[in-house]
């Protein structure tokens, strides 16, 4: 048959909407898919066996999430290929074979900027601060400062990662380079920003992050989805118009089914239909 296999692989994957998602995606362009949850233990070999097992199983494509977005990269960039957004990202999201070996991009930038413009959040210009050091924030960096982003602060739990992923994504891309980023612990930041992103994986748990009482924002964007975020209440308390990572999950997965699949999704179609 022309049915065609997919899965998201990660560490919680109950929570994960993405077959869902894939699903309506498959019945707009009227294909065959199965796309599963696939849980991994949190360990780098246990994620490449999984990878090779699907592939070799004949699978078309596969999603990547917490907390294997960096791990995925380690693979394409020792013995696959990587997109130029994975490579700046030093994360990827999105896995298929291409030539034989093991092609891995990163489309969770583009598909947040994608939401905010759809939100009509003005980036050009913007002063953001992004929470988090991990394979989410580091995919975001770049297509933000392509949207026109001005100023970017990442702040993260553990400052020192902060840091290196600032250093990293300058060694990367001349373009972020440019734009003279800086990064502070998580407790630290402080002040009004135009855009404040929660890329860590707290959202997971429930729980707050420490943030001061004097940092500010216009927009607050929650990475995370498909619950109560404190994060987005907090802001919106303040003042702040909120969104939660619903629209980015569409949009990133909205790209990689057309990296996979070749179809474009009409998403305007599948809110309508929802
Ligand atoms: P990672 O595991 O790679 O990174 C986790 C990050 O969260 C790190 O910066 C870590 O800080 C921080 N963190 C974790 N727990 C805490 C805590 N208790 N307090 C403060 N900081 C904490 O995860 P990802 O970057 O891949 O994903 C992050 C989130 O973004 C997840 O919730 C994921 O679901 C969401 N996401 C949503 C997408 C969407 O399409 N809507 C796309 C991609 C991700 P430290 O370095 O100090 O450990």
């Amino acid at each position: 048959s022309n049915l065609q296999h997919f899965i998201v692989i990660g560490n919680p994957i109950a929570h994960s909407k993405s077959p869902e998602i894939h699903q309506r995606f498959a019945e707009q362009a009227q294909l065959q898919i199965r796309y599963n949850r696939q849980y991994c233990p949190d360990d780098a070999a246990s994620f490449i066996a999984v990878v090779e097992a699907f592939f070799n199983g004949g699978g078309v494509g596969a999603n990547v999430t917490v907390p294997f977005k960096q791990v995925a990269y380690q693979l394409c960039a020792g013995r696959g290929q990587l997109s130029a957004h994975a490579k700046v990202a030093g994360a990827v999201n999105t896995l298929m074979l291409k030539e034989g070996q093991i092609y891995g991009d990163n489309t969770d930038g583009q598909g947040l900027v994608n939401h905010l413009l759809s939100l009509g959040w003005p980036l050009k210009g913007a002063k953001v601060a992004i929470l988090g050091a991990g394979g989410a924030s580091r995919g975001v960096a770049l297509p933000l400062i392509e949207a026109g982003i001005k100023q970017l602060t990442i702040a993260n739990r553990t400052v020192e990662k902060a840091q290196a992923l600032i250093e990293q994504l300058c060694a990367a891309s001349p373009v972020i380079d440019a734009i003279n980023p800086d990064y502070c612990g998580l407790e630290q930041l402080e002040g009004d920003f135009d855009l404040i992103i929660n890329a860590t994986s707290i959202g997971l748990s429930g729980e707050m992050l420490p943030l001061k009482e004097n940092l500010n924002c216009d927009y607050a964007y929650d990475m995370m989805y498909g619950r109560e975020l404190p994060f987005l209440t907090h802001f919106s308390d303040k003042g702040a118009e909120v969104s939660s990572g619903y629209g980015m999950l569409i949009g990133q997965a909205a790209l990689s089914f057309k990296l996979w699949t070749g179809a474009s999704v009409d998403l305007n179609a599948l809110t309508e239909a929802q």
